[in-house]
Parts: structure tokens; C-alpha cells; sequence
């Protein structure tokens, strides 16, 4: 485990990276490394690599957890503004409440499932996890055989 000392003389692929920017940079659906290429190629689709600086993003493992913190997330507002409005507004009708909690429901989740993806890839890459370690490709193979 190496120090999470700045200036050290660890290797390049151990030297610690921030947290949180990279964190907030994937959330805006931008690299993780510079922050100024784009994350995604499509609506959900990860770019095999940063257009600005190159560094290898098909490397990430977001699987279901994208989807898991989205509805939790999109569960916990939409359930409080429903339980809000039938106290702020008892006197509503039966639909309103329905057809006001699916739109909010879908919206937020097609709104913040990219920036969660984005996000966890961006958690990924500052934890050097799943091949975001720095170590190139061709030096894995070697020492993998
Ligand atoms: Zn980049």
C-alpha cells in the first residue's frame, strides 16, 4: 500500500490522485484525468478513450451501480414530494399525484443517470481501480504471461 504522501518518489501509477475532482469532472461527463474531453460518446455509451488527452476510459466497471444510486437517489426525492403534496394538499385529486410523481420519476432518472455513471467512472479512475492504475496495456500482458 503505498503513502498517500504528494512529491514522493513512488512510481507514476501509485502516486495518489485526488478524490473529488475527478469525482465532479465525471459527473459533468468530462474526462476524469484533464476534465476537458468528454466521457461519453453517446447518451450512456463511455468513450473508449479521452479525445483531449488520451487516457483509456473503457477501463471502467460502473455495471448496475449507476442504475442502484439513480433510483435511490430519484426514489427518495420523488417519494418526499409526494408525501409533501398530500400533506401540503390533501384537497388534490387522485390522479395528480400519479401522473406528477412518474414525470418527476422519469425525468430525474434520464437526467441523472449519465452524471451518476460519469461520476462512479470518474470514483473509478481516481482509485485506480479496474485498469485505471496507469500501467499501460502492452506492460500488463507482459507480466501477465
Ligand atoms: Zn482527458
Amino acid at each position: 500500500m503505498p503513502t498517500l504522501t504528494y512529491g514522493s518518489s513512488l512510481a507514476p501509477a501509485e502516486t495518489p490522485r485526488p478524490r473529488w475532482q475527478p469525482l465532479r469532472r465525471g459527473f459533468a461527463g468530462r474526462c476524469p484525468a484533464c476534465g476537458e474531453g468528454r466521457v461519453f460518446r453517446k447518451y450512456l455509451k463511455v468513450a473508449d478513450s479521452c479525445a483531449s488527452c488520451g487516457e483509456e476510459l473503457h477501463h471502467h466497471r460502473a455495471d448496475d451501480a449507476p442504475p442502484y444510486f439513480t433510483i435511490l437517489i430519484v426514489g427518495h426525492v420523488v417519494g418526499t414530494v409526494l408525501l409533501a403534496g398530500e400533506e401540503w394538499w390533501p384537497e388534490a385529486p387522485m390522479w395528480m399525484p400519479i401522473v406528477a410523481g412518474l414525470i418527476l420519476a422519469v425525468v430525474m432518472s434520464l437526467a441523472l443517470l449519465p452524471r451518476v455513471k460519469g461520476a462512479l467512472i470518474g470514483w473509478q479512475w481516481a482509485l485506480r481501480m479496474h485498469g485505471f492504475d496507469g500501467t499501460p496495456a502492452e506492460a500488463k500482458f507482459v507480466e501477465g504471461t
